[in-house]
């Protein structure tokens, strides 16, 4: 496995309840590779993460259904982020679904890769990492 971090890039990573177990199984497989990486997250994942991994660089921001989302949303307009990975739970609804279409639609305007799957990231993560030591070449 290669262990080269995808340095000085920045991150979003959310997960919906159903989903949290599922993102930081998915980080703690990623490990090496986020520990360059300025890691922003909702509230509720955020603090999972930092709990599982205390080690890396993790800012988190309001929880997801009181404002985290747009928080997200604000970093994607003014072109703070490189990557947003949402672990979305697609078979329960909820109160502040209106959120995730309102990332999509942003990530989408400003063309920023985004992941709502494990295999997503991974390639989103793989990805960058490929672009980061090709232009180090
Ligand atoms: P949370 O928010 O990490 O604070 O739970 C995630 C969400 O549901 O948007």
């Amino acid at each position: 496995m290669n262990n080269s971090s995808v340095d000085a890039s920045r991150f979003a990573l959310v997960a919906h309840d159903a989903r949290k177990d599922e993102i930081v199984e998915w980080v703690g497989l990623q490990q090496s590779r986020l520990s360059g990486v300025q890691i922003f997250s909702t509230g509720t994942t955020g603090s999972r993460i930092i709990k599982a991994f205390p080690e890396l660089n993790v800012t988190c921001l309001k929880s997801g259904p009181l404002g985290g989302d747009q928080q997200i949303g604000a970093m994607i307009c003014e072109e703070k982020l490189d990557a947003l990975i949402f672990f979305v739970d697609p078979l329960s609804p909820m109160p502040h679904d209106v959120d995730v279409k309102a990332l999509t639609r942003l990530a989408t305007v400003y063309n920023l890769p985004m992941a709502c799957s494990r295999s997503t990231a991974d390639l989103i993560v793989n990805g960058l990492l490929d672009e980061d030591a090709s232009t180090r070449a």
